[in-house]
């Protein structure tokens, strides 16, 4: 089973940069920046890089960001980092990933909005050529900050829509930042033809999806979770062919299910909504889309078809535009044949 997973051609449709650095890069870089490493070996470093064993909470999990966040402030880190983020998913035979990052995040030590962008699209562009690996690159809002900082970027961004830039989403702690504060970038966004993902129902309310969806312009909702507390938002889901970008086991980590048994994703699935398996953050939930599919398959029962069609679905899911998206299908359609 486990040589099937690892020869199948995947999909990665939700994975943050900042929460998938390798370790050993960020540990060398760390030193670069003088940080007191002194007392700290790769391994212990590896550990707080990580979730390992437990967490308990989505504020305890984004925590471990801040040491990648130290890293990225200089153009050359930043294309290195996405550079081996993709040379490490073409070695799982990941055809295709829509990487998002927050540039303002980037932006702490004096980049440029375009100069942190550039940075990710360049190492982007360096992999496709030396990997074989398709990407582009999602946008990320804030929910903390304010809606004038999203409109911002939704405006600075929109030089680089369809040369690599492809959508926007909303991240963060739910809670206490409803959707509708970013309303007006949204609707901006969407006027400007970005395409939009946002992370609703994760450990929030089921109400996040729903306006997320009806007040946001979202065609995709991260996580989601929440929305097998409602038959209304289950059906508005599935009415509207939204897409379920799932992450098990950072759901697992943030404590947005308690346990597997908890996690709703085979009532999804019976229900006819659109459900994708993502990482969320490979060095962060210290995973692989492999290791998704082992969970899924050791702990839930999911036969290999049931994988074969959560890809499918993140086929159909990837903002690529119709041509690209049909040839990414065949990519993936003539390898399964193979296997
Ligand atoms: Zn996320």
């Amino acid at each position: 089973m486990k040589d099937i997973l690892k020869k199948l051609p995947k999909i990665e449709l939700h994975c943050h940069l900042d929460g998938s650095v390798r370790p050993e890069t960020m540990y060398e870089l760390l030193l670069e920046e003088g940080e007191d490493m002194e007392d700290i070996s790769l391994e212990q470093f590896e550990k707080m890089a990580k979730v390992v064993d437990e967490c308990n909470s989505l504020v305890e999990y984004l925590e471990r960001f801040s040491y990648p966040l130290k890293v990225m402030q200089r153009k050359e880190n930043i294309e290195r980092i996405t550079y081996e983020l993709l040379e490490d998913l073409s070695k799982q035979n990941v055809k295709y990933v829509e990487i998002r990052f927050a540039p303002f995040l980037f932006m702490e030590k004096g980049l440029s909005f375009d100069e942190s962008v550039e940075s990710v699209l360049k190492g982007m562009e360096r992999a496709k050529g030396d990997f074989n690996i398709l990407s582009n690159a999602i946008l990320v809002c804030m929910r903390h900050e304010s809606v004038e900082k999203s409109i911002e970027l939704v405006e600075k961004g929109e030089k680089f829509l369809g040369k690599g830039v492809v959508a926007v989403d909303l991240a963060g702690a739910e809670e206490g930042f409803p959707p509708e504060n970013h309303k007006e970038a949204f609707d901006l966004a969407y006027k400007k033809g970005y395409n939009i993902t946002v992370h609703a129902g994760e450990t929030g309310r089921y109400e996040n999806i729903t306006k997320s969806i009806e007040l946001l312009h979202a065609e995709r909702i991260g996580h989601g979770i929440a929305a097998i507390k409602s038959p209304e938002v289950m059906e508005l889901i599935k009415n509207k062919n939204i897409f379920l970008e799932m992450c098990p086991i950072s759901n697992l980590q943030t404590k947005a299910v308690e346990s597997l048994d908890e996690y709703p994703i085979k009532e999804f699935l019976d229900n006819d909504i659109l459900v994708t398996v993502n990482t969320d953050n490979t060095t962060v939930s210290n995973t692989s889309l492999d290791k998704e599919y082992e969970l899924l398959i050791d702990g839930l029962g999911f036969s290999i078809e049931d994988i074969i069609k959560l890809i499918k679905n993140s086929i159909e899911a990837t903002f690529l535009p119709k041509e690209e998206k049909a040839h990414l299908k065949r990519i993936i359609e003539n390898e399964l044949k193979n296997i």
